[in-house]
């Protein structure tokens, strides 16, 4: 029964259909664990998508067979193995963030969502690269090197949770969990030909997140298809007394996310998401995919939401001051990097937060601190506030009309290697398309849509009402089902 599938079927298969086979005898974990683990440590040196990679996974696996066999695990997903971004924490396995300041940071407990990964029965592979503190766009701010996206030399993989893209891609890992802030999630599984749900704000828990900026963090799946990402986001999902700003919400019905018809349903399409700044091929694929739609019995209409022009600054402000703020428990002392050789506390502070971050890092504690400072809070942080409720009141229209809103993940495909670092107003005007999502706490899906004319990959984003997943992840579900990526 063994061989009934070889180990490259194994990596090009969805988790799903890895779990059934799992269920039904067909496979072990252990085989399917070991032909990821293998091809990680084959193929990874290419793509760097993982920062470490577990040496406990097969043990895991073994065990997880024994109690599968047993009757003890019967989730759709028990045995399937996962990638973790590296900013959740894990039990024992390093959570560097990508950072030289935790880059000995070995977490005492596992994050709400490792735990519930545990209780299904699935195997944690490793950890996976990032931008540092998930402050960036392209996985190029790592302390452990960049990522390279496997659908195109020379190009970055998008960020912050590149790693855990890329490796889905590269069929390094089945499914895999990232986090999105700003965009995180969507943008690197649109520049990867990936599927990536960012949830509604408080539907997953943030507890073990190491946290960026609180209000907007979310955690969520990356996988080969909507399905898989529905099943996934169903294990990690959930009301939990150590976040207090989780939700109680309720499951997807996965069967019905993959029979989903979208006839006689309502897409509004913002003109801005399709106007200036957005690259011509990104335009068409989206809106070639909207056609789909059409031609399946939805309605789609466009309208206007001039407050997308606030979106970038009103996203940078509100994150930078919660990031400067969350950011400020590194001081050397509790944990994390501490130099030798110090003379007093301040040159303890001084230089454990001077050789701990990297230059991302430090501007935006800069910037925060500068929009937090009396004198400036009126001025940048509370005029943020005041866009975020009128951008909060803009969608609440446009989810008065439709049910579901639909543009671009990002103005471009992603981009060539070492292009932004340079320029980091270029890289912060990309996440044009994703930050509003975050600011308003909606859920939103980034679907494959087809490649540009250098064969890279685009990204369509469905965004949904609040608690809404089921019906973004129906209408990707249904797109992909129309033999459609
Ligand atoms: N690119 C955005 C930023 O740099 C989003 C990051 C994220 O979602 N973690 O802030």
């Amino acid at each position: 029964m063994a061989d009934m599938i070889n180990n490259e079927e194994i990596l090009r298969t969805d988790a799903l259909t890895l779990g059934k086979k799992i269920k039904a005898g067909e496979l072990t974990s252990v085989q399917v664990t070991s032909a990821f683990i293998d091809a990680i440590r084959a193929e990874d040196g290419k793509y760097n998508s993982f920062i470490t990679v577990s040496d406990d996974a097969l043990d895991e696996a073994a065990a997880i067979d024994e109690k599968i066999k047993a009757g003890e695990l019967t989730g759709s997903l028990a045995g399937v193995p996962v990638a973790i971004k590296d900013n959740i924490c894990t039990k024992g396995m390093l959570t560097s963030c990508a950072s030289r300041m935790l880059s000995n940071f070995i977490p005492p407990y596992d994050a709400t969502v490792i735990r519930k990964i545990r209780e299904e029965g699935m195997v944690i592979l490793g950890k996976t690269n990032m931008d540092e503190f998930a402050m960036g766009s392209t996985t190029e701010t790592s302390f452990y090197g960049p990522t390279v996206n496997p659908r195109g030399e020379n190009r970055v993989p998008g960020g912050s949770s590149g790693g855990s893209a890329a490796c889905v891609a590269a069929d390094l890992a089945p499914v895999a969990l990232g986090s999105d802030t700003g965009g995180s999630i969507r943008q690197p599984a649109s520049f990867c030909g990936v599927t990536g749900l960012k949830p509604t704000y408080g539907t997953v828990s943030r507890y073990g997140l190491v946290a960026f900026a609180s209000s907007l963090d979310q955690i969520g799946p990356i996988g080969k298809t909507a399905v898989d990402c529905a099943a996934l986001f169903n294990i990690i999902s959930g009301i939990d007394e150590r976040d207090q700003s989780s939700a109680e919400s309720s499951k997807i019905d996965v069967d019905a996310v993959s029979s989903f018809d979208v006839k006689g349903k309502k897409i509004g399409i913002p003109k801005e998401y399709i106007g200036e700044g957005i690259d011509e091929d990104v335009k068409a694929r989206v809106m070639e995919a909207v056609k789909y739609f059409e031609d399946n019995g939805a309605t789609v209409e466009t309208f206007e939401m001039p407050i997308i022009e606030y979106a970038i600054p009103t996203y940078y402000i509100i994150a930078c001051a919660e990031a400067c703020s969350n950011l400020s428990r590194y001081d050397g002392v509790k944990y994390g990097y501490s130099p030798d050789g110090v003379e007093d506390l301040m040159d303890l502070y001084i230089r454990s937060r001077s050789e701990g971050f990297g230059m991302e890092v430090k501007r935006r504690i800069m910037l925060g601190n500068f929009v937090l400072s009396s004198g400036y809070y009126d001025a940048y942080y509370n005029k943020a506030l005041q866009a975020k409720a009128l951008i909060k009141k803009a969608f609440d229209e446009a989810f008065g009309k439709y049910d579901v809103v639909i543009g671009p993940v990002a103005p471009t495909t992603a981009l060539k290697a070492g292009e932004s670092l340079s320029d980091p107003l270029k890289m912060y005007l990309g996440d044009i398309c994703t930050v509003l999502i975050n600011i308003v706490g909606l859920p939103a899906v980034s679907v494959p849509c087809g490649n540009d004319r250098e064969g890279m990959p685009v990204g369509m984003q469905i965004i949904g009402k609040h608690f809404d997943e089921q019906t973004i992840l129906g209408f990707a579900a249904s797109f992909q089902k129309g033999g459609r990526s």
